[in-house]
């Protein structure tokens, strides 16, 4: 895949990057091994300060910096400043709860004193994808950046001028050199970058073969992996719900980022006393949404990230509709330039089609009858993903059931699911394993020392 930024809403290639070469790729690994020496020595509050500066930037530079986004993957103007925003907040809470997370943590000996000492390990890899190109790189960068690691991201092939906007934003906010760098480079030099010896860990989030492969070479050279992969996430909806709010959240958590976004929910599991009222709401809900250009105001729904997407999309409609499912409004890509779906509605899934245990990137809803809660809650866990899903129902021993018997990284009641800095994020199954944000992230990266002196 060419290094370049193509836009979705028109085709057109803006702009191409030459990809580094061997010799460019060792200087970065060698300015990140050094950086390190320097920037594991600095204090919490100096990284804080740094943080706070970068936040400063992305705030002051959020229209310009979601133009960018939005030319690059298509995602509508508003939510690309929002995102940038949020990447600001990201920033922020570490730089304020950082230190509190990565203080030692005392154990309970009877001979002296023993506790865990949390250490920054050195050069992170990050290989983010494009759907959220600002807030997936803030997510791993401010915290790890606050343990005092350092950063090298391989950023996804189409989103080469915010890879090179985040790494210029933290120069700016006054990292030194080297302790954040982009390395314009294919995936197919992953697998070396890797196995090189100064780099410590690696990060991943995007789809299940890039997972398989990164967390095979992470393993391979003994190294800490996060793999952060797809998802087919549930929303659950019982006739306690109130069927109005649970009609709009679907809509939103559906649409959210054009239909791409990891913890869009994707499956619709509707019990039968509610199914046809909130069936009806919905496709009508969907069919209603403006589809066009993402820099225009007005528009909810934007093109889809490159033509290939739309054309795998379009196929997994096709074959779950040939396998018997019902249409209810979309189905079909626009004609013309872009990368344009409509939101669609399916229902009636078949077993073994598509829409039964593949993810579907895009604004196409999957919808399922359930007969009671073992119902619902079987067809929510027959799925190979286990991200994130959502329950909407006001009974108390339902919302323990699906709590408790739901098998995801994440589950949320009467709100749909959320990637912010406060919680922890991660999955279950094949959507991988690790966890981001909340406490977890800035300890993730580093080496959970045990000192014990007697
Ligand atoms: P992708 O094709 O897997 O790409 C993600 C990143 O991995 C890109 O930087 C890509 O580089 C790189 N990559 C691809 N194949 C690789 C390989 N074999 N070895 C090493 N690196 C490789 O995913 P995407 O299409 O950009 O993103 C969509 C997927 O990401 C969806 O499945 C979505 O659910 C998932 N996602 C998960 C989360 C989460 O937090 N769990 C969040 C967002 C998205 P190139 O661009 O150069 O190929």
């Amino acid at each position: 895949m060419a290094i370049a930024t193509v836009n979705p809403a028109t085709g057109e290639q803006v702009r191409s990057f030459d990809p580094l070469t061997e010799g460019e790729i060792e200087e970065k690994l060698a300015k990140a091994a050094a950086a390190f020496r320097a920037y594991r020595k600095t204090s919490y509050a100096d990284r804080a300060a740094l943080l706070h500066r970068a936040a400063d930037i992305l705030d002051d530079e959020a229209g310009e910096l979601a133009r960018l986004a939005t030319l690059e993957m298509g995602k509508t103007l508003g939510s690309a400043v929002a995102e940038v925003r949020k990447s600001a907040l990201g920033c922020r809470w570490f730089a304020d709860h950082g230190e509190r997370m990565l203080a030692d943590q005392p154990w309970p000996v009877e001979n002296g004193t023993a506790y865990t000492r949390y250490e920054p390990i050195g050069p992170v890899l990050a290989v983010m994808p494009w759907n959220f190109p600002y807030w997936q790189v803030f997510r791993f960068a401010a915290p790890a950046l606050m343990a005092g690691d350092v950063g090298l991201l391989k950023h996804a092939s189409n989103v080469p001028q915010v890879a090179l906007a985040i790494e210029d934003v933290l120069r700016r906010a006054g990292f030194a050199d080297g302790v954040f760098q982009t390395l314009l480079v294919p995936s197919s030099e992953i697998d070396g970058i890797i196995g090189d010896e100064r780099v410590r860990a690696v990060t991943l989030t995007g789809s299940e073969p890039a997972g398989r492969a990164v967390g095979a070479a992470a393993g391979r050279h003994i190294k800490t992996s996060v793999l952060e992969l797809g998802g087919s996430d549930a929303f659950i909806v019982m006739p306690s719900a109130d069927l109005e709010d649970a009609v709009a959240n679907a809509v939103e958590s559906r649409l959210l980022n054009n239909g791409q976004s990891c913890i869009n929910a994707k499956r619709f599991i509707v019990h039968a006393d509610v199914f046809d009222e909130f069936l009806g709401r919905f496709a009508d809900r969907m069919a209603a949404l403006k589809l066009g250009d993402p820099m225009a105001d007005g528009t909810d729904l934007g093109p889809l990230s490159s033509p290939d997407a739309v054309e795998t999309l379009h196929q997994q409609v096709t074959d779950t509709i040939a396998a018997g499912a019902k249409l209810h409004t979309g189905g079909k890509p626009l004609d013309g330039p872009g990368n344009y779906y409509p939101a669609t509605v399916l229902s009636d899934i078949p077993d073994g089609s598509p829409g039964h245990h593949e993810e579907f990137f895009g604004p196409v809803a999957l919808v399922w009858r359930a007969d009671s809660v073992d119902d619902a809650i079987r067809i929510a866990n027959d799925s190979p993903f286990g991200l994130g899903g959502s329950a909407w129902t006001t009974d108390a021993e339902e919302q323990r059931r699906f709590v408790t018997e739901v098998e995801t990284g994440m589950l949320y009641v009467n709100k749909h699911t959320a990637s912010t800095p406060e919680v922890p994020f991660g999955g279950a199954k094949n959507s991988g394993y690790g966890r981001e944000l909340a406490d977890f992230g800035p300890r993730t990266f580093t080496n959970a020392k045990t000192v014990w002196i007697a």
